[in-house]
């Protein structure tokens, strides 16, 4: 199965809610006689229901909405009104950073639970597929499991992987990656990092460290900073996500267990409320189950004519 099909599979828990009911609203707003006039307000209004129930967001609701029922339409389907208002607001969002540093540094960071030890393994599968060699770093210190988990990943996918011993420093594990990377050939490096220690204070404070050790390694690093994010909570991520973007400079998204919710809308919130691009989706638990995000397909399995 290639990209968008994987994808539109991932997608259909949300699917099969929203699309029936865009279906509907849909046929109603674009008969012939219908086309060149101002959508009605009860359409308009059960579009703003719909996308709110996918967890689109308030804010990113009311501009979607604001473009249906502002714009005079000249024959323009509601169906690409919404798909275009969508497609800009992911237009909208900040470019990932560019990718001249060699090593690359990637630093995966997240709230326990996400699914970032996940991606981690996942990503350098991917990654190695595309003809690269990824090395893996476990830093997350704190829980021995965590790095258990991504030696099995790492085997899995078959890259190298930098681990820490118990107790030892998280930041010095990542310098030991970086330096291990670069005499072996390896780039990207992958760095799962704690999702939780003591308290929030200490968490922000180590991955602000990391953040300056892995810079004394290679220049310019972290070259970028992926924020896990489970779209099954949902608009409550996204005060999280506030959180470590204001400490961690996040510079992309991975939305994981878009599977296993209805609220695949939650996407189009976070594009619109934190300008932050989403650079993959996690689509399931296996290692094949980390798709590239592409807006334009996200839209199209979201909003397709034929299911
Ligand atoms: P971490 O604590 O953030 O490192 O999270 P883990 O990587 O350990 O993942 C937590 C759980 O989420 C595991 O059971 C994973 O299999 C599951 N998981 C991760 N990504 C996905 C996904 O895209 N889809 C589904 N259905 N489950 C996922």
């Amino acid at each position: 199965m290639g990209f968008f099909d994987r994808l539109r599979q991932g997608l259909s828990r949300t699917t099969q809610q929203l699309l029936g009911k865009f279906e509907e609203l849909v046929q109603k707003a674009d008969t012939p006689d219908q086309r060149s006039r101002p959508i009605e307000v009860e359409t308009v209004e059960a579009l703003e229901e719909l996308l709110l129930s996918a967890d689109v967001g308030v804010a990113a609701t009311e501009r979607i909405v604001g473009a249906v029922r502002g714009r005079a339409r000249r024959g323009e389907s509601l169906r690409d009104l919404v798909k275009s208002e969508i497609r800009a607001v992911f237009a909208g969002t900040t470019p990932p950073p560019s990718d001249d540093h060699r090593p690359r540094v990637t630093l995966i960071v997240g709230v326990n639970g996400t699914g970032k030890t996940t991606t981690v393994g996942k990503l350098a599968n991917l990654l190695k597929a595309s003809g690269q060699r990824p090395l893996v770093c476990a830093a997350d210190t704190f829980r021995a499991a965590a790095v258990e988990q991504l030696q099995i990943w790492a085997t899995r996918a078959g890259v190298d992987i930098v681990r820490a011993k118990d107790g030892s420093d998280p930041a010095a594990v990542v310098f030991d990656a970086i330096q291990t990377g670069r005499s072996r050939g390896c780039d990207p490096i992958l760095v799962d990092t704690a999702g939780r220690l003591h308290n929030r204070v200490n968490l922000m404070h180590e991955l602000d460290k990391i953040r300056r050790v892995a810079a004394r390694a290679a220049e310019g690093a972290p070259h970028e900073v992926l924020l896990v994010l489970d779209a099954t909570v949902g608009q409550n991520g996204l005060q999280q996500a506030k959180e470590f973007t204001a400490v961690a400079g996040v510079t992309g998204v991975v939305l994981t267990k878009l599977d296993g919710t209805a609220k695949g809308g939650v996407a189009v919130a976070i594009a619109h409320d934190l300008k932050l691009p989403i650079c993959y989706v996690g689509v399931g638990e296996g290692i094949d189950d980390l798709i590239p995000f592409s807006p334009d397909e996200y839209v199209d399995a979201l909003f397709q004519e034929r299911w």
